[in-house]
């Protein structure tokens, strides 16, 4: 049912007569949206008020904690202690979605596989712990036990994990953020409580259980499972609570991947500038995982990038907020819509009012897919590339066929100034958010929905 109630004065009829995509977004189309805000990039910067040295103090803070990811988690040493994914060029999978849908793709196509980031399987590899060490440090500093110059291994030791274990972590999220923040809080000896919302999927609870991580399970979604631990957190000077829909921190944690991606690029050959553009899909839940990477690729890249969110037509809380400019005000649940999507990763009915403020000007647009498409991409790619991803991780994989072939989209060449010469030299990097940790028969269950899809 759609919601009565009036959001800033006008009801949901009024609003949807002044933004007519609403009605596309409420009757469950997929919709594609590009943003008429955008600015060029020294103009929305130069009104920013976060900057690439925010960026460059989380990439120090984290180059700083490799020590002691060398010796706490043995797996990230052969990277020096670096958290970090691979790129790669998936050109089977470029000439199976050509044939499919009967349409060129110019430029080259990529993924960056997040799916396989050390430590927890996803994106949230990056903000969630960045978070939790950024406030490990600080009340390291705080209590006199970590001086300048000392090499950060000392986190694993019993003297801190004796500090830490005075202190609590807690997080509210669909899965994948309390896997980050539950192994890591653990690992270092904070106790942690993990809000799961009704989407989590059981073998992460099982997984953050095994860990001694207090798991507190929901009937409802997302943003019930925020506000919970918020409340629950708000009065304990001892507990942080690490909040996904405003953390600036979580965001900063994020946008170091594009530090990082500046140097893969560059050592695959791959060049971005005006005659090389380089667009980015990145799949959406409340915003502050592909908000905080685009906002550092902007940084990286500046008019040279172009980035879009990719979110589920149950759950498209970010493209309404953006189109509408009413960002966290309004939640697709007040357009009746149910929030269910298999992209359990990106079930989030209202998303980030910090993230679609910030990301307002940089943004190319936005666009919604079905789960079923997110199952069918998830089963090609893994035939044709042997990828294997979560369904969420498969929302930015339809972007480029939109960017070529949708009526919205493939207007926004043309629009931004990038003649056909350019665009056959673009490259289009797929973001894959999640999906090393799945389990075996969870991957097979998924893979064979796709292949009926
Ligand atoms: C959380 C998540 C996202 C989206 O990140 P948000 O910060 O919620 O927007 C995308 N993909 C996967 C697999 C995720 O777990």
């Amino acid at each position: 049912m759609v919601s009565e109630k009036l959001i800033q004065g006008k009801s949901i009829a009024q609003w949807e007569k002044e933004f007519p995509i609403m009605t596309e977004i409420r009757t469950l189309k997929e919709t594609a949206w590009i943003n008429p805000g955008k600015l060029p990039f020294e103009q929305a910067a130069a009104a920013c008020p976060l900057t690439m040295s925010d960026i460059q103090d989380a990439s120090d803070r984290l180059d700083r904690f490799a020590a002691y990811f060398r010796v706490a988690f043995p797996e990230t040493a052969p990277d020096g202690g670096i958290i970090e994914s691979p790129i790669r060029k998936i050109p089977a999978m470029q000439n199976c979605m050509e044939e499919e849908y009967k349409q060129e793709i110019p430029g080259e196509l990529w993924v960056k596989l997040d799916s396989s980031l050390p430590i927890s399987g996803s994106i949230k590899a990056r903000g969630g712990i960045y978070e939790v060490l950024a406030t490990a440090e600080r009340i390291a500093l705080e209590n006199g036990l970590l001086h300048e110059g000392d090499s950060y291994e000392v986190f694993d030791s019993p003297e801190f994990r004796k500090l830490f274990s005075k202190y609590s972590m807690a997080v509210g999220s669909t899965g994948n953020l309390g896997l980050s923040i539950g192994i890591m809080s653990a690992k270092l000896g904070f106790q942690v409580t993990v809000h799961m919302s009704a989407d989590a999927r059981q073998w992460k609870k099982d997984m953050l259980r095994s860990k001694h991580v207090n798991v507190v399970e929901y009937q409802s979604d997302y943003s019930i499972a925020v506000a919970e631990g918020r409340e629950q957190a708000k009065d304990d000077p001892y507990c942080h609570f690490v909040d996904d829909e405003n953390s600036k921190t979580l965001f900063m944690g994020y946008s170091v991947a594009a530090l990082r991606l500046k140097k893969q690029l560059a050592e695959a050959g791959i060049a971005v500038d005006a005659q090389h553009p380089l667009f980015v899909y990145l799949p959406c839940g409340v915003g502050g995982g592909p908000g905080g990477v685009a906002f550092g690729l902007k940084m990286v890249f500046g008019d040279a990038v172009h980035c879009f969110f990719a979110e589920p037509t149950h759950s498209c809380c970010m493209m309404l907020g953006m189109a509408t400019g009413l960002n966290s005000e309004i939640s697709v649940q007040d357009l009746g819509i149910d929030n269910l999507t298999v992209a359990d990763g990106l079930a989030v009915g209202r998303a980030s009012g910090f993230v679609g403020g910030v990301m307002a000007p940089f943004m190319s647009g936005c666009y919604s897919l079905e789960d079923s498409r997110m199952f069918h991409l998830l089963a090609e790619l893994a035939d044709q590339e042997d990828i294997w991803l979560e369904p969420s991780a498969l929302a930015g994989m339809y972007g480029p066929v939109l960017l070529a072939k949708d009526p919205v989209l493939s207007a926004y060449p043309a629009r931004s100034g990038i003649g056909l010469e350019e665009l056959g030299q673009a490259t289009h990097l797929v973001w894959a958010t999640g999906g090393s940790m799945v389990p075996a028969e969870d991957m097979k269950r998924y893979y064979e929905t796709g292949k009926q899809a």
